[in-house]
């Protein structure tokens, strides 16, 4: 048995685990962090960190090193994929006055990963152990312990507080027994990269939304090595779809050539399924346990808020658990990170990405017209059009937390 007391421990070392000690170790705080894989993970998944979330990491150090292996968009466009025409674009810059971030950065998640977790070995009280996968946890009023398996064996370590990160699958709720109330869509997203040119062969920008009552797209770009970067086109598809009716070299090609067809084929990069969830957990605190990102919340990833949410929750966690390791607030205030994250979960991630999707994929001619209509005139009006991007960028979101509880 180890006792680590005095220390947070961290479970899964994504990115929402290692900025979470990642600004906890800035802050004096001593961290164990778990991670049950042998290095971090590098599938193509979250990539837009949004105008709210840039103000976070501008805390922490890590907003330069993003932009600079990231790319920088200040527009998005909306589109009716039968008509190929752009309905809506919307900039940004109508942002200036509110923030000083008025873009988003697309910036893949495993870069903003290994940014903290490079930035992490400044601090020698950050223990990060890979290939430790923690198998279940117990508290009493004094300490929180984790049972976990290691390459020399099973341990059972102690601390003071713990943050579950360990994604969807969480054994931290799952262990607490907290509930994840929800539900899981009944078609799974495929997501495609390439390199072809959509923005010189389409005239889209670097994020596209389209619409379309048969197969709605999301389209953005990523700067993967360097350029010319990746475009990944995001589909809804059937769940009774095998992998490899959905993933063959076959289907691929059938399904990018429908999107926009061109001569040759397409060079697919990457290729992934996923299946797609709403649920967010019933607390975010349990006495000692605090939950965060993926492990407290999914959803859909149209309008790209779900790594941004598990950020949102690293910083408003440890920024309460510091001042309860120093002694300067009594530990209740950790109630109101469940209240402040929590309620926002479901006032702005879960509601905008339900309604994101319902947006694109709309069927019924009238609601699909008028749901594009609504969008025209949302961006031609510059103040119903801040509105919106005030939601988009997560700001309004962190804004009403900060009222919440105080
Ligand atoms: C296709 C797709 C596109 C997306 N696009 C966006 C986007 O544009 N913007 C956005 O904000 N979000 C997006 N998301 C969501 C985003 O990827 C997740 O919200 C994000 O990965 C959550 O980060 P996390 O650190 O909470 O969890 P994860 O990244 O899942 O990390 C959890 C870590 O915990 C480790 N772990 C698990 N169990 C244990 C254990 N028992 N012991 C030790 N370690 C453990 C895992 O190995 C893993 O490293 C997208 C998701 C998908 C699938």
């Amino acid at each position: 048995m180890s006792d680590l007391k005095d220390r947070i421990l961290i479970v899964g070392a994504g990115p929402v685990g290692l900025i979470a000690a990642l600004r906890l170790s800035q802050a004096g705080v001593p961290v164990t962090l778990f991670e049950k894989e042998d290095r971090l993970l590098d599938d193509p998944r979250a990539a837009t960190t949004h105008p709210a979330t840039l103000e976070m990491l501008d805390e922490i150090g890590m907003v330069a090193e993003a932009e600079k292996q990231g790319l920088v968009c200040e527009e998005f466009y909306f589109w009716d994929r039968p008509r190929d025409e752009i309905v809506a674009k919307f900039n940004h810059r109508l942002l200036a006055d509110e923030t000083k971030f008025p873009y988003v950065v697309q910036c893949e998640q495993y870069k903003l990963a290994k940014i903290a977790l490079a930035m992490l070995n400044d601090y020698p009280d950050a223990d990060v152990r890979f290939s430790h996968e923690v198998t279940g946890v117990r508290q009493d009023a004094d300490s929180i312990s984790v049972s976990v398996a290691g390459p020399d064996g099973t341990d059972t370590v102690s601390g003071t507080y713990l943050i579950g990160c360990d994604g969807g699958r969480s054994t931290i709720r799952k262990s607490t027994g907290i509930g994840f109330d929800g539900f899981t869509y009944e078609e799974r997203f495929v997501v495609l990269s390439t390199p072809f040119d959509f923005e010189a062969e389409r005239g889209c920008c670097y994020r596209n939304y389209y619409a379309d009552p048969d197969e709605w797209c999301n389209l953005f770009k990523v700067s993967h090595n360097g350029p010319p970067g990746l475009w990944r086109a995001v589909f809804p598809c059937d769940v009774d779809l095998s992998e490899d009716e959905v993933l063959s070299d076959d289907a691929v090609q059938a399904r990018m050539q429908k999107f926009f067809p061109k001569e040759g084929e397409y060079d697919i990069v990457h290729r992934n399924i996923y299946s797609i969830n709403q649920r967010v957990a019933s607390t975010f605190r349990l006495g000692r346990v605090l939950l965060a990102g993926d492990s407290a919340h999914l959803n859909n990833s149209i309008g790209g808020m779900g790594l941004n949410g598990g950020i949102h929750d690293a910083m408003n966690a440890t920024e309460k658990l510091i001042s309860v390791w120093r002694d300067e607030a009594d530990d209740s205030v950790l109630d109101l990170y469940d209240v402040q994250r929590r309620t926002t979960t479901h006032e702005f991630t879960q509601a905008q990405t339900i309604a994101n999707k319902k947006r694109l994929e709309a069927k019924d001619p009238e609601s699909r017209a008028k749901n594009l209509q609504e969008l025209r005139e949302i961006a031609a009006d510059p103040e119903r059009a801040r509105a919106f991007l005030m939601g988009t960028s997560m700001i309004s979101a962190v804004r009403r937390a900060s009222t919440l509880g105080a």
